[in-house]
């Protein structure tokens, strides 16, 4: 087969640490689903989901029904997989027959799966989200009513697999008002089914964020996202945990993903000479650099242009002059003995360096969730010890 320009490895022995810690947050009995939706943020569902599964994963959330096919593609059979946002009404039969369950957030839907599941002889597993104060997708309490009698009255055919809503910002101290309410609604919406006596299985709201700091939000089930893949949510719930362990730094989360090229061509440079399009870079003195085989279509971000660093024999390595579509080209000069062929480190460690995804999301002003999602699927992802 022949090579992709550049590659991904995720570190499972990374993964298992950030699942070991998540677990430890949110105690032995809360389901802890792994959210792999804009395929697995980045680090390519293909390669993620069984080494998740290796780890003891076998709950997956995603947000479409293109990318729980995916999901389904490469999971163990008894692997449940739960569709958070869009399925197409072609596609509900599909995912009754597969046993994949789903959200609903409108009334409407309802009878669209009950014809689905008669049609198929499968009961459908079915989430009923609700609205708490997020304002994107959920039922109204008034709908909620009329879902709720529904699902009653067509139980052999509709399983009340979830309660379950989204928290807004829940990473944030500044949000606390407005996550406060949500939780109070969520109860409300619970106290509802109670005295309907029909009750869910699961009741879940919790993403990474709330999972990690708020105790009150974990229920039966957390969907965490960013933090298994090594991320903290944010400032705010890195020093929430410091404050919890009294410790003035802790690791805790581990980045699992390195990004890896090589060196396509060295060359020689003298002073004054221009590097690349127009006259973005002068040379101020004799150089030697780099070429590097990818750019900004391969997901490298074009503004990084004459800013970022990638790591060369375990030392930094200056971006000279723009990134093009395909190439781009990093100053070697202080560094001794490189090679066409040389590994290159754009994102993860190499030597006793790092470039960590903020220090390029800092320059770009994009979120790190931003960044690690556009890079293209076609990028080959490798499992590593
Ligand atoms: C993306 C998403 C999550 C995961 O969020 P993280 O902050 O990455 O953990 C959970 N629930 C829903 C509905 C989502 O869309």
């Amino acid at each position: 087969m022949v090579k992709h320009s550049s590659r991904i490895e995720l570190k499972q022995s990374a993964y298992k640490n950030n699942i070991t810690f998540i677990r430890k947050k949110i105690g032995k009995d809360v389901l802890l689903s792994s959210v792999v939706k804009a395929n697995a943020y980045g680090h390519g569902i293909e390669a993620f989901v069984p080494m998740a599964e290796r780890c003891g994963i076998d709950h997956f959330s995603v947000a479409s029904s293109f990318e729980a096919e995916e999901v389904l593609r490469v999971c163990q059979p008894e692997t449940r997989i739960m569709i958070m946002g869009i399925i197409y009404e072609d596609d509900i039969s599909w995912a009754v027959a597969c046993g994949i369950e789903m959200y609903v957030y409108n009334f409407d839907r309802l009878q669209v799966v009950l014809d689905a599941a008669k049609k198929e002889g499968k009961p459908a597993k079915l989430h009923l989200e609700v609205e708490t104060g997020a304002n994107r997708t959920g039922l109204s309490k008034k709908e909620f009513g009329k879902s709720l009698t529904f699902m009653k009255r067509h139980k052999q055919h509709l399983i009340f697999e979830g309660l379950c809503t989204h928290l807004g910002g829940a990473e944030s101290f500044s949000n606390q008002f407005k996550i406060d309410m949500q939780k109070r609604r969520f109860k409300e919406f619970l106290k509802e089914c109670k005295s309907r006596k029909i009750e869910p299985n699961l009741r879940h709201m919790a993403s990474s964020a709330a999972a990690l700091t708020m105790k009150d939000t974990t229920y039966d089930m957390v969907r965490v996202g960013v933090a298994q893949y090594g991320f903290w949510p944010s400032p705010d719930v890195y020093y929430t945990h410091l404050q919890e362990v009294n410790k003035k730094s802790d690791v805790g989360l581990k980045r699992i993903f390195t990004w890896k090229t090589d060196i396509m061509d060295i060359r020689h440079v003298d002073q004054g000479e221009f590097i690349g399009y127009g006259t973005a870079f002068q040379a101020t003195q004799d150089m030697q650099i780099a070429v590097l085989p990818l750019g900004y279509s391969n997901g490298y971000p074009r503004a990084l242009s004459n800013r970022g660093h990638v790591l060369i024999k375990g030392k930094k390595a200056p971006i000279v002059g723009l990134i093009n579509m395909n190439l781009f080209m990093v100053d070697i000069s202080h560094i001794a003995n490189v090679e066409v062929g040389d590994e290159v480190v754009l994102i993860g460690r190499q030597g006793n360096n790092v470039i960590n995804v903020s220090s390029f999301t800092n320059i770009t002003q994009l979120l790190n969730n931003e960044m690690l999602s556009r890079l293209p699927s076609s990028i080959p992802r490798k499992v590593v010890r």
